[in-house]
């Protein structure tokens, strides 16, 4: 088990953009594992590499627990519809705000294997899938989501 850091806003290297992975090589299937690790001691339920300081595009989506999805090179290829909905990042912390996303996103992705997939997620899925994709051209949520108030957040933590 390694638990790798999370970088958090404010450092640069979370507005770079990640390089494709041009080798699977026994050093970003550690990466894999240390990214799985890391999401699963965070309770998050997306990751991406750069949060963790490597600028590579490999994301983690776990929003169902227990149905991992790695992606290496991920690229969105379909959307459709739209939903607002609450989101957060654990680069971050402590932080919620409204964003607009598509209600149903495709993505075609490279699995640690080097096989190509493509998975099609609604709802959570389809918005862990945007935002992960997104930091991996230095795009953070807070860029474009209505931040809530701390009342707000106060309310959220209540109905917890
Ligand atoms: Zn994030």
């Amino acid at each position: 088990m390694a638990k790798l850091k999370i970088v958090t806003v404010g450092d640069d290297i979370l507005r770079k953009k990640s390089r494709p992975v041009t080798e699977i090589t026994p050093r970003i299937l550690q990466l894999l594992d240390d990214m799985k690790d890391t999401l699963h001691a965070a309770n998050g339920c997306g990751l991406a590499a750069v949060q963790v300081g490597v600028l590579r595009r490999i994301v983690l989506v776990e929003t169902e627990p227990g149905n991992l999805i790695e992606m290496i090179n991920p690229e969105i290829i379909a959307r459709e519809g739209e939903q607002q909905d609450i989101e957060g990042c654990l680069s971050v912390p402590g932080k919620y705000g409204v964003t607009t996303r598509p209600m149903t996103v495709t993505v075609k992705a490279m699995d640690r294997n080097g096989d190509w997939f493509v998975v099609t997620g609604s709802e959570l899925a389809a918005r862990a899938f945007c935002h992960e994709l997104d930091h991996l051209d230095g795009v953070l949520y807070i860029d474009h989501a209505k931040m809530l108030t701390d009342d707000q957040l106060e309310e959220l933590y209540e109905e917890e």
